[in-house]
């Protein structure tokens, strides 16, 4: 079963201004689909691995065959992170997080600004490009702020993303050229709380 690029749940002038309509439509359109492209590609031939979703296929990548991993690993994540990025932003959303994430946010911040402040400051100081991420860790049964280089996925060491900022610079570059903390503190006004929060839920029921 071949991965597909999934449609984006609004239009892209939906997140304006905060991010603009040319960035959305190559990003989702271009940027996203190369890595489902790419990681049908890597998969074509290997009919056990084309049997996984991308979800099994992430957690298990150390059952990839060598020659592949690579590919899986910068495609496969490429395809994880960008569909849960963009499921994560919406119109008319932002705010302070809400319910269940809220409350086990204020378990480990002393307010949301020093959240954010977490957020963003992994967000920053990730050189070059990567993801800045909230994960849900079974291990520890608690959430944590991490950052990661490349695409590499969470799921990959065991951990459920929740949330995540984008920081290549095809993210933000058209609006914000070298301003990543502009983006950073702009994109927090996309976050769907509804939607992390039924991440959170998922993730704490082993889903
Ligand atoms: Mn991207």
């Amino acid at each position: 079963m071949a991965h597909t690029l999934p449609a984006l749940p609004y239009a892209f002038t939906a997140l304006e201004p905060h991010i603009d309509a040319s960035t959305m439509e190559i990003h989702s359109q271009r940027h996203h689909k190369a890595y489902v492209d790419n990681l049908n590609k890597a998969l074509t031939g290997h009919a056990d691995l084309e049997a996984h979703d991308i979800v099994s296929l992430l957690r298990n990548i150390k059952s990839v065959p060598e020659a592949i991993r690579p590919a899986v690993t910068n495609n496969g994540g490429g395809h994880h992170n960008h569909t849960l990025f963009f499921s994560i932003m919406a119109p008319n959303a932002g705010g302070d997080p809400t319910g269940a994430i809220g409350d086990e946010i204020k378990k480990h911040h002393p307010d949301f600004a020093h959240f954010r402040e977490t957020i963003k400051q992994n967000a920053l100081t990730q050189f070059g490009s990567g993801w800045s991420w909230l994960v849900w860790d079974p291990a520890a049964a608690s959430l944590k702020a991490v950052k990661k280089p490349n695409q590499d996925s969470p799921l990959m060491e065991g951990q459920v993303p929740l949330l995540g900022i984008d920081v290549w610079e095809h993210a933000y570059y058209l609006k914000y050229q070298n301003k990543r903390p502009d983006y950073v503190d702009a994109w927090w006004n996309t976050v769907c709380w509804t939607k992390v929060n039924e991440l959170f839920a998922a993730a704490k029921a082993g889903k």
